[in-house]
């Protein structure tokens, strides 16, 4: 058997990129849980030898929006000191266990050995470091000295929850108010089950609670108590509310039943799993289904509607098909723009893409039974952009489907709107962060708003106004 020499400075030239992959389809279509298989000790020790000697390590600047220090935990886990690969991972990130799972990975898009050789596998190592420490015993909860300044925050997402860790962390006393059942956001009520397994958010919020945060659940701010009353009670208030509101398809035929948004198949799916409901608000079981929209979104309907054992489904989209490498239009260490594949997509189903739907059709009882399309043809600017297309109405064709899955996006919240509705005044008191200030992004990216948003806070209360 030939050892690794995996402190050689050209690592990432002798040993190729390599991932644990994913349970057989098979079995994993059989029940919810992660699909992802977990990478063993010597492959993380090999994987992260990739990273050892990079010259230029974009991945924790231009890549990850913590400023994770990628390339030194790396070096740690590789050392097999995964107590210290923990302490520098800790430093930056609020929930290694959350953004490991669902993350893209935008540190790998930017990895210097990507484009060439392929990325440092870098989630699957922040996920061994994580669940080792949880393992160990090394992720206790906080105890800090308090400042005696009270804050609210509203939304328990991961910007919430990055906010409200951050806020007690600095000595502040927090309470977490959220309109759902139980804390989490879309992380409880919209990632599925199979990405993200939802005790691993009930052991964070654990901790959290032992931490000294207080949660009120089932408390709407706007509609149960106003944002004005919180503010009368805490020093400062912090808004993560998320981007609520789907993009509808207003097109003929849209009233027809059997046609919904995503988020009532996955987050009503996600509460049949944790028992909050006893059967799932809606069901693919049986039924052909179509999906509308080619993102992340519309993958995780896919999953979930062949694991409630639809009879088809087909992913269909208007945009063109991305090309199978990164696209010029995207050059290094940008975010590419390339086809993606997920787990899901490995499962079953069909993806179709450049089609424009014009109009639902129904049967007599008023059920959607079919969606008319047209193939339009895109143009693309001179490195591969797609600019715009023209419809080629000359080719109608009916899909046939007894269930339409809305996954289009969520519109970003008017801030003139969202204060009206929370009953928020104006005050320096107030900080927004997350989705609700962005609009629709990442888990990830909500986390940092979230962060950012508690030192803005903390800064505030500090200041003794
Ligand atoms: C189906 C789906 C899958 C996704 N998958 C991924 C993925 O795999 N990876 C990834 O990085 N990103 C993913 N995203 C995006 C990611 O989930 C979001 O960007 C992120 O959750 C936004 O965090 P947030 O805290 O700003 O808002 P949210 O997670 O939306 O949380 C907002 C919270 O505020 C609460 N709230 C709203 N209004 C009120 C009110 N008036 N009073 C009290 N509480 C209120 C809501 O109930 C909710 O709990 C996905 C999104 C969707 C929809």
């Amino acid at each position: 058997m030939t050892t690794l020499q995996t402190d050689s400075p050209k690592s990432f030239l002798e040993i190729e990129r390599a991932t644990p992959g994913y349970r057989p389809v098979g079995e994993r279509l059989a029940d919810w849980r992660e699909v992802e298989l977990a990478s063993d000790a010597e492959s993380i020790r090999a994987q992260t030898a990739r990273c050892i000697n990079c010259g230029i390590p974009y991945c924790h600047g231009a890549g990850c929006p913590f400023g994770n220090l990628i390339p030194d935990f790396n070096r740690a886990a590789h050392q097999g000191d995964f107590r210290l690969a923990w302490e520098i991972l800790a430093q930056t990130s609020p929930f290694p266990e959350f953004t490991s799972r669902v993350c893209p990975a935008l540190c790998e898009a930017s990895c210097s050995a990507g484009p060439e050789f392929g990325a440092v596998t870098i989630r699957q190592t922040e996920k061994a470091i994580v669940e080792t420490a949880f393992a160990r015993g090394w992720v206790a909860p906080d105890a800090p000295r308090r400042t005696g300044r009270r804050a609210a925050v509203v939304g328990s997402g991961p910007a919430g929850l990055a906010a409200a860790q951050e806020l007690n962390r600095r000595g502040h006393t927090v309470t977490v108010y959220e309109k759902e059942r139980a804390p989490g956001g879309l992380l409880r009520y919209g990632i599925p089950e199979f990405k993200l397994e939802k005790s691993v958010i009930d052991r964070r919020l654990r901790l959290m609670r032992e931490s000294g945060i207080e949660f009120v659940c089932g408390t709407a701010i706007g509609a149960d108590v106003s944002a004005d009353y919180l503010l009368r009670k805490h020093d400062a208030l912090l808004i993560a509310t998320g981007t609520p509101t789907a993009r509808d398809l207003d097109i003929p035929g849209r009233g027809l039943t059997g046609i919904c948004f995503a988020l009532d198949l996955l987050g009503g799916q996600n509460r049949f799993l944790t028992g909050e409901t006893g059967a799932p608000a809606v069901s693919a079981k049986g039924k052909r289904v179509v999906i509308i929209g080619g993102g992340d979104t519309g993958s995780d309907c896919l999953g979930t509607a062949l694991r409630q054992g639809a009879l088809s489904v087909e992913q269909i989209e208007i945009m063109p098909k991305p090309p199978a490498e990164r696209s010029p239009s995207t050059p290094w260490p940008q975010w590419p723009y390339m086809l993606r594949t997920s787990s899901s997509h490995l499962e079953g189903g069909a993806r179709r893409w450049s089609l424009l739907s014009k109009r639902f059709v129904g049967d007599e009882s008023g059920a959607v039974r079919g969606i008319e399309v047209y193939p339009v043809q895109w143009s693309f600017d001179d490195r591969g952009k797609p600019l715009r297309f023209v419809p080629r109405s000359d080719d109608p064709e009916i899909i046939p489907c007894d269930l339409v899955l809305l996954a289009l996006g969520f519109l970003r919240p008017d801030p003139e709107a969202l204060r009206a509705e929370l009953r928020i005044p104006e005050s320096e008191s107030v900080f927004f962060c997350g989705d609700a200030s962005s609009g629709p992004s990442l888990v990830v990216r909500a986390a940092a708003s979230g962060l950012e948003a508690a030192e803005k806070a903390d800064a505030f209360l500090r200041s003794g106004k």
